[in-house]
């Protein structure tokens, strides 16, 4: 079977207007190129037809998401509130989510494609599926946009895997650099959708993605975040993954795999600091297809979040497509070629351990680790 590849036109047609870095331009910020732009996806597609990979993949176009799927997460006030934007105007839906001329089609375009991509996988069209999402959804709350997402397209799919399929076990792992909140907050008190966010501690939102948090009532012990400093590289990364996210997620035993992918620890990120480069993320992908192999069938589906640089988000991405297919292409990494992955500091490591002390209340896994 072929992997998955879903995408649509439009998802490069979400227009956030200029502006300068995140802020909306005006004062003394001279109007730029706002920084979640189209150009970063659209290059990653454009590197996927230049090497050739594209035509090995199974292309498929997304359905939109109805109503009624959006609103299993969000409330049907800030719905509205969305589409009456998008039809008038414009505006920004919360906190930094700039909603355009006909946006709201476009994103429920983009958590369809998100809902197509379970319904790929989990149909056995293809073995594994990368959904190239835009606006992106993880900081999206219920009843809010924030930073760039407007419906939180990974929870949406989760919920639409839950009520069509029964899954009763799905894990949503978001590696984009910003904390996943929306995400958090969706399932918060929820034991069946284990959640774990990988992130630059204390980069976005503001003070949000404590290790301490770790769930609410049914679903405390659910909740895993892994701040982790900046500067962390690819060998923090991967030990991270290795150490903590391997053993939850084997006592878990996810039915499905559901990544948040956001390339912005890559390190030319403007709105990051994580320094990873393009063949860590072909480490860490490894980690999670493994995981897929050995408790859910194979079945994992990634949706595209965050990545800024235009340089770099198509290598890295890229990269991930390679391994979810198994084939390798002969694009290499202009910019940091196959260099060897750096060390874990003693900075990273104590982030590492205060997580584990922190999750050995929870998992078997870690409580010899900690009472030896
Ligand atoms: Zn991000």
């Amino acid at each position: 079977m072929k992997t998955g590849y879903i995408f649509d036109e439009s998802f490069f047609w979400h227009d956030n207007g200029s502006g300068t870095l995140y802020l909306p331009a005006g004062g003394y910020l001279e109007p730029d190129v706002f920084v979640e732009h189209p150009s970063t996806k659209r290059r990653v597609n454009n590197l996927l037809n230049r090497c050739g990979l594209m035509e090995k993949l199974e292309t498929i176009s997304p359905r939109s998401a109805t109503r009624e799927e959006i609103e299993k997460v969000h409330l049907p006030s800030y719905v509205d509130y969305v589409k009456q934007l998008s039809d008038t105007t414009g505006g920004d839906a919360g906190n930094h989510a700039i909603v355009g001329r006909g946006s709201y089609e476009i994103a429920l375009l983009s958590a369809g494609a998100a809902i197509t991509a379970v319904d790929s996988v989990l149909t056995s069209r293809v073995k594994n599926a990368y959904s190239l999402s835009r606006p992106p959804g993880h900081h999206a709350e219920p009843e809010k946009g924030i930073g760039f997402c407007i419906f939180n397209n990974v929870a949406i799919a989760a919920r639409h895997a839950q009520k069509e399929y029964g899954l009763k076990r799905i894990l949503i792992l978001d590696w984009d650099v910003h904390h996943g909140n929306g995400t958090e907050k969706v399932f918060y008190e929820d034991d069946e959708v284990l959640f774990i966010s990988i992130h630059q501690h204390l980069s976005f939102p503001n003070n949000t993605g404590y290790a301490t948090d770790t769930g609410k009532g049914k679903g405390e012990g659910f909740n895993v975040n892994i701040p982790l400093p900046a500067g962390t590289g690819d060998a923090g990364y991967l030990s991270a993954f290795q150490s903590i996210i391997e053993p939850i997620a084997n006592e878990f035993k996810p039915e499905l795999i559901i990544i948040s992918a956001g390339q912005d620890p890559g390190m030319f990120d403007p709105l990051g600091r994580m320094n990873m480069t393009a063949a860590g993320f072909s480490a860490i992908t490894n980690v999670m297809l493994k995981l897929a192999d050995n408790h859910s069938n194979g079945n994992i589906i990634f949706v595209h979040e965050g990545g800024y640089s235009n340089a770099y988000v198509p290598f890295c991405t890229l990269r991930i497509i390679e391994e979810m297919s198994g084939i390798k292409t002969d694009v290499e990494d202009p910019f940091t070629g196959s260099q060897a992955l750096d060390e874990v500091n003693i900075v990273q490591q104590q982030a590492i351990n205060e997580v584990i002390k922190t999750q050995s209340k929870y998992w078997e896994s870690f409580k010899s680790l900690i009472s030896r």
